[in-house]
This record gives C-alpha cells, sequence and structure tokens, in this order.
C-alpha cells in the first residue's frame, strides 16, 4: 500500500518520502486513516514499528485543518516517559511538518534540565507540546502554557509512563485537559493498570494491535 493512499496531505507524502518512508509499516497503514477520521486508537506496538510517524503524521494534518485564529493556543499534547523519546518524537515531528503551508509551532520540555528556557520558549504559546509528565505539570504549575485548548492526546508507551512512576501525574494531567478530546495511546504491553487507563480513557478506539 502507498503512503499517499491513506488519506494524508501531499506536503505530508512528500515529508515522509523524504525521511525515506517508501511504504508505511503496519502500524502505519492502520492507525493513520482512524486517526484522520477523528477516532481514538488503542495501539500496540513496539518502538522500531514506526509509531511515532503513525501518530505525527495525520496529528499534523488534524492540527493544520482547523487551526484558529489569533493566540495560539496548545492544541495537541504528547506524553512520553523519558527526555530521550521526548527529544526524539519532537524532532521528528519538527521534521515531517518541515513541508506544511503553516507550520505549527512545537515545544519539547523534560525534566531533569532547567525550567526557564523551556518556559521562554512557550512565551507566545505554541501548538505542539511534546513532554515528560512531571516537567508539563511543573510548567503548567507555573502558569507557562494553559491545557484548555488541547483537541488531541498523545500517550507514547504508556507502560513506561507508569513503570516510571508517572501514573499519578498523569492523572492530573488528563484532570486538566478538555473532556472532549481525540485520544492516542500506544504502549508495548497491556498490563491491568494499563488497560485500566485505555478503558477509562478512550472512547470506541480504533485497536490497532501490530
Ligand atoms: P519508531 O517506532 O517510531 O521509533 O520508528 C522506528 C524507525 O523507523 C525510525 O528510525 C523511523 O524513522 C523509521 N520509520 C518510520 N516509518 C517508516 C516507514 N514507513 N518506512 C521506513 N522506515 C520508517
Amino acid at each position: 500500500m502507498p503512503f499517499d493512499s491513506l488519506g494524508l496531505s501531499p506536503a505530508l507524502v512528500q515529508a515522509a518520502a523524504r525521511r525515506g518512508y517508501a511504504a508505511p509499516t503496519a502500524i502505519q497503514a492502520a492507525a493513520i486513516p482512524a486517526i484522520l477520521q477523528g477516532r481514538d486508537v488503542r495501539g500496540s506496538a513496539q518502538t522500531g514499528s514506526g509509531k511515532t510517524a503513525a501518530f505525527s503524521l495525520p496529528l499534523l494534518q488534524r492540527l493544520g485543518a482547523d487551526r484558529p485564529r489569533g493566540a495560539r493556543r496548545v492544541r495537541a499534547l504528547v506524553l512520553v516517559p523519558t527526555r530521550e523519546l521526548a527529544a526524539q518524537v519532537g524532532e521528528t515531528m519538527h521534521d515531517l511538518a518541515q513541508d506544511l503551508p503553516e507550520r505549527p509551532k512545537i515545544v519539547v520540555a523534560f525534566g531533569g534540565v532547567s525550567i526557564n528556557p523551556q518556559m521562554m520558549s512557550l512565551r507566545g504559546g505554541a501548538d505542539i507540546v511534546v513532554a515528560t509528565p512531571g516537567r508539563l505539570l511543573d510548567l503548567a504549575d507555573h502558569n507557562a502554557l494553559k491545557l484548555d485548548g488541547v483537541a488531541m492526546l498523545v500517550l507514547d508507551e504508556a507502560d513506561r509512563l507508569f513503570d516510571l512512576g508517572f501514573a499519578d501525574e498523569l492523572g492530573r494531567i488528563l484532570e486538566l485537559l478538555p473532556k472532549r478530546r481525540q485520544n492516542l495511546l500506544f504502549s508495548a504491553t497491556f498490563p491491568g493498570a494499563i488497560q485500566a487507563l485505555a478503558d477509562g480513557m478512550l472512547q470506541d478506539p480504533a485497536v490497532v494491535d501490530v
């Protein structure tokens, strides 16, 4: 199946080609059309499956399609367990967004480094925030960002988020988000706690198992 049959805009198909993606991976072929339709997704996928592009490409398309006028508000929030993953997801998204007519502002935030530069980069708002949960809450506590405009939430490597002890932070973050939003949850494994999270958070999800 070619990339251009998934419903992605030419700019995003071109970005995938530029990165050398000849054909969609299994998770991309299954998840991208569902996400473009606005559905919640429960994705079971290992690192290396291509899941970053599986959520990033349709996320970029949906944000571009309904861009509000005026000040930038955070419309997509991607929560990841580690700083390495935050940096990697941020870079991939940035690169995939390069050819879009209106490039979104993407801010990456993680703990273990000074919060000040991250607060500075959030001045003037951001369209997409990729963050680890603890630092995201710190930023919210500092009023560095508002989360009441988040229309898309991605939990990446949800099992590792729990393993690293982020369950409480996650619960607090969910309370700061609008109830009506699109949720994408990816995890390599679905032990009881992650399944319970998925059951509580996802509405009629497209289940993608690869
Ligand atoms: P991920 O599972 O998102 O960490 O991606 C694993 C690796 O696969 C990354 O180096 C991606 O750049 C690469 N990749 C993602 N999608 C494709 C694709 N459709 N074809 C070839 N490589 C890909």
